[in-house]
C-alpha cells in the first residue's frame, strides 16, 4: 500500500515515507492577497486538498500549513494606490479566500500564518544568513542572498548555475530564470513603500517574498519536513530560493518531497491576473454552476497535466457530476444488495489510482465503473452507498449531501400521467391504468404503491 508521488526534486516517482511514522508535515504556498483568487489558483489549492485527503485516507495525521502572503510588492502597490493601510487592503481578499475554500469543500489547514505577523522570525533567519556570510548588505541598507555561496542552487529547477550567465541583483519578488541572480531577503524602506515598513534589528524595511515561506514553514513544521507544494510557476524562483535560504542556514535538507501542479489555461495560455484572462469562483457561480462542478472539472485531469478551461468543459463536468448525484439518490442506504465483489473491485482500482501520484481521472473512472455495474444489476444497496461515501472522503464532491431524490425530479407531465392512472384505477378502468403505467415506465419511472399512496421512482438504467 505504498503511496507514490512525483517529486520535482528527483524528477522521479518516489515512494512516500514520512519523517515521523504516520505523521506528515505539509506546507502549501498560500494566496497573495492583493486581489481575489482566480480559479487557476483554486486548481492548485484543490490539488493540495486531494493530496492531503489521500494522505488522511491512508492513515496519516497531516499537519497542514498554508501561509497567507499579506505583504509583498503587489499588496503594497495595491494598498498605496487605494491610500489605505496594508491590513485594511488585504482583509477582504483574505475573507473571500476562506469563503471560496469552504464553497469548494477544501479542508481547512491547521494554521494559516500571515507573513505580517512573522516578521521577527524572518529577521532571525536573515541575521543567521548574514552571520554565515551567505547574505550581504548593499549600500541602500537592503540585504541580498549571495547565490554563489550555496552549492545546491538550481537543484529544484534543474539548472546548473555555472552554465547560466548570472544577472545583476534582483529586488523584485518575481523574476524569470534568465535573470538568475542574488535576490532580496530584506528590502530597505524607500518612498515607494509608503507607510509599509517594520523597524527591526536589520533596519527599517520589509521582507522579500521568499524569506516569508522559509520562516513560516520552519516555525510550524521544523527545519526539515515532508512535503512542500505549489503551482509549477513557484518552482523558480520562489521554491529554489526557499531551499537556498533554509538549507543555507540549517545545513540540513529542507524538504523531502516537492510537488507542483500544472496550470489551468485559457485558450492555451496560463490563467493569470497579468494576462487578464481569468475567472473567479464568483464568475463561475454567477453563470449558474455549483462550485462542485469546478472541483469535478479539476479532478477530471491529472494534476501534472495542463488543463484548458472552457464552459463546454464545465457543462460536461456538470453532466457527469449530476449522474453521480442521481446515482447516490437511487441507492438503498438501508439494505445490502450483495454487490460486495463489485465494490471490492472498484475500491481496489480507486486506491491503486490514488496511490499512484494522485491519479484522479483514473480514480473517477473506477467510480463510474461501479456505477455502471450497479445500474446493470438494477439496484445498489448499503455496501455501494458506503463505498461511494468512502471515495468521496478523498474526492470531496459532497455526494451524499447532493444526492438527488429521484422522486423529486419528476417532470410535470409524468405527475399528470400518475394522476390519470389513479383516476382510472378509482373508476376500475384497469386497462387504462395499466396502459398509463406502461407509458410512465417507458419514460423511465416506476410506480411504487405505498400505504401513503403511489410514489414515483427513477428506474435504474
Ligand atoms: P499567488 O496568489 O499568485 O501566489 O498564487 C497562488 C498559487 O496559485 C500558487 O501556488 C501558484 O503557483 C498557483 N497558480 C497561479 N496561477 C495558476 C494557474 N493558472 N493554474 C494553476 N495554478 C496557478
Ligand atoms: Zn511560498
Amino acid at each position: 500500500m505504498a503511496i507514490i508521488f512525483y517529486n520535482t526534486l528527483t524528477r522521479e516517482k518516489d515512494q512516500f515515507c514520512a519523517l515521523d511514522d504516520m505523521k506528515a508535515g505539509l506546507y502549501t504556498c498560500g494566496p497573495t492577497v492583493y486581489d481575489y483568487a482566480h480559479i487557476g489558483n483554486w486548481r492548485t489549492y484543490i490539488f493540495e486538498d486531494i493530496l492531503r485527503r489521500q494522505l488522511e485516507y491512508r492513515g496519516y495525521k497531516v499537519c497542514h500549513i498554508m501561509n497567507i502572503t499579506d505583504v509583498d510588492d503587489k499588496t503594497i502597490r495595491g494598498a498605496l494606490a487605494k491610500g489605505i493601510a496594508l491590513d485594511d487592503y488585504t482583509e477582504p481578499f483574505i475573507k473571500a479566500f476562506f469563503k471560496d475554500r469552504d464553497s469548494l469543500n477544501v479542508e481547512a489547514a491547521n494554521v494559516y500564518p500571515r507573513a505580517t505577523r512573522h516578521i521577527e522570525d524572518m529577521v532571525i533567519i536573515i541575521k543567521g544568513l548574514m552571520k554565515k556570510r551567505i547574505a550581504y548588505r548593499t549600500e541602500d541598507g537592503s540585504i541580498y542572498y549571495d547565490i554563489s555561496k550555496f552549492l545546491g542552487y538550481g537543484k529544484l529547477s534543474h539548472f546548473r548555475i555555472d552554465e547560466l550567465k548570472a544577472g545583476a541583483r534582483v529586488r523584485s519578488d518575481e523574476y524569470e530564470k534568465a535573470q538568475v541572480s542574488d535576490f532580496a531577503l530584506w528590502k530597505a524602506w524607500d518612498e515607494a513603500d509608503g507607510n509599509v515598513y517594520w523597524d527591526t534589528e536589520l533596519g527599517r524595511g520589509r521582507p522579500g517574498w521568499h524569506i516569508e515561506c522559509s520562516a513560516m514553514s520552519s516555525k510550524y513544521l521544523g527545519q526539515t519536513f515532508d512535503i512542500h507544494t505549489g503551482g509549477v510557476d513557484n518552482i523558480f524562483p520562489h521554491h529554489e530560493n526557499e531551499i537556498a535560504q533554509s538549507e543555507g542556514l540549517s545545513g540540513k535538507k529542507f524538504v523531502n518531497y516537492w510537488m507542483h501542479s500544472e496550470h489551468l489555461l485559457v485558450d492555451g495560455r496560463k490563467m493569470s491576473k497579468s494576462l487578464g484572462n481569468f475567472y473567479t469562483l464568483r464568475d463561475v457561480i454567477s453563470k449558474g454552476y455549483s462550485p462542485m462542478v469546478f472541483r469535478y472539472l479539476v479532478l477530471g485531469a491529472h494534476y501534472r497535466s495542463k488543463l484548458n478551461f472552457t464552459w463546454a468543459g464545465m457543462d460536461a463536468a456538470k453532466a457527469a457530476l449530476d449522474n453521480l448525484y442521481e446515482f447516490m439518490g437511487r441507492l438503498d442506504k438501508e439494505n445490502s444488495t450483495g454487490l460486495d465483489s463489485a465494490v471490492e473491485r472498484a475500491s481496489a482500482a480507486f486506491e491503486q489510482a490514488m496511490d499512484d501520484d494522485l491519479n484522479t481521472p483514473v480514480a473517477l473512472a473506477a467510480v463510474f465503473g461501479l456505477v455502471k455495474e450497479v445500474n446493470v444489476s438494477g439496484h445498489g444497496g448499503r455496501e455501494v452507498y458506503q463505498a461511494m461515501q468512502k471515495f468521496d472522503g478523498v474526492l470531496g464532491l459532497k455526494l451524499a449531501e447532493n444526492a438527488k431524490s429521484a422522486a423529486l425530479e419528476v417532470p410535470a407531465e409524468i405527475e399528470q400521467l400518475l394522476e390519470e392512472r389513479q383516476k382510472a384505477r378509482k373508476a376500475k378502468d384497469f386497462a387504462t391504468a395499466d396502459r398509463v403505467r406502461d407509458e410512465i415506465a417507458a419514460a423511465g419511472y416506476i410506480i411504487e404503491d405505498t400505504p401513503a399512496g403511489p410514489k414515483l421512482k427513477r428506474k435504474n438504467t
